[in-house]
């Protein structure tokens, strides 16, 4: 490939890829991430990746809604691409990321289509969720993503994953279910939640580690400065939610399945209970 390395960006990481940005070819690149100092050998990275590549040509689920998907092509970069380029992102990386890193050399990396820039020159906004291991063992009650999540509290691994939140909410077609997931996202974004406005990232777990908690009131705040009208976070996610195919089962006079966190006197969340 002959990439000006200068034309990408730093955009976001998550626990194992991070992924940079091209705004003039509205390309995105994804590499693979190790711990500090590790080597990783090119041929298993190629090799992982066209496993995964490989994995979601047989799981074309969104193409038989007519949703154009783009699951990416694999490309090998140049060191004189790659080093000078994670070099000056470096300073753009949360610290919190900064246990793993792209190791230099040249790497293999997955190549994709931007979804968060919109190609007309109409002001977009979009909203990237992971809702990961949402299945439910036969005999168990919780999904597989609630249990992981209990197990890595319980052995202190992450005490700021503690929240409602159950990925398996996002499949109900009850209304108020998938909303109670996305309130209880936009409280504890963890790895699962990213707005980008234009291509740029406004809200995610990176976010919230420079502005604390308290960013959470001020991206309601945002969102209703950036749409020019109030509620618009709420409004926003009750379009989402209804086009994600879903209805309410609960009148308002009717006992919900569960209490909701959210204060809408306050417009804030509730505190979780201890
Ligand atoms: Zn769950």
């Amino acid at each position: 490939m002959q990439w000006d390395e200068k034309d990408w960006e730093y955009r976001a990481e998550g626990g194992k890829h991070l992924v940079v940005v091209n705004h003039s070819l509205h390309k995105i690149l994804r590499f693979i991430k190790v711990p500090v100092g590790v080597e990783r050998n090119l041929n298993d990275e190629r090799i992982q990746i066209e496993r995964r590549l490989n994995y979601e040509k047989y799981a074309p689920l969104l193409s038989e809604f007519e949703i154009h998907t783009d699951s990416g092509e694999l490309v090998f970069l140049s060191a004189d691409f790659c080093d000078p380029l994670f070099a000056r992102i470096d300073d753009d990386r949360p610290n919190a990321r900064k246990l793993l890193e792209v190791p230099r050399g040249p790497r293999y990396a997955v190549l994709q289509d931007d979804f968060t820039q919109s190609n007309s020159s109409d002001s977009s906004f979009a909203i990237e969720i992971k809702p990961k291991c949402a299945y439910v063992q036969p005999n168990l009650r919780s999904c597989q993503f609630c249990l992981m999540q209990l197990e890595h509290l319980l052995d202190g691994r992450d005490v700021n994953s503690r929240c409602f939140y159950c990925s398996a909410d996002f499949f109900s077609s009850d209304l108020s279910r998938k909303k109670f997931a996305f309130k209880n996202l936009l409280e504890n974004p963890l790895k699962d939640l990213r707005f980008f406005k234009d291509g740029e990232l406004i809200f995610s777990m990176d976010t919230l580690e420079y502005v604390g908690k308290s960013g959470n009131d001020r991206f309601h705040e945002k969102m209703d400065d950036l749409c020019g009208f109030t509620d618009a976070l709420e409004k926003i996610i009750e379009d989402l939610c209804n086009s994600l195919g879903s209805r309410e089962f609960f009148s308002d006079n009717q006992k919900r399945p569960f209490s909701d966190p959210f204060d809408p006197q306050r417009k804030r969340f509730k505190p979780l209970e201890s």
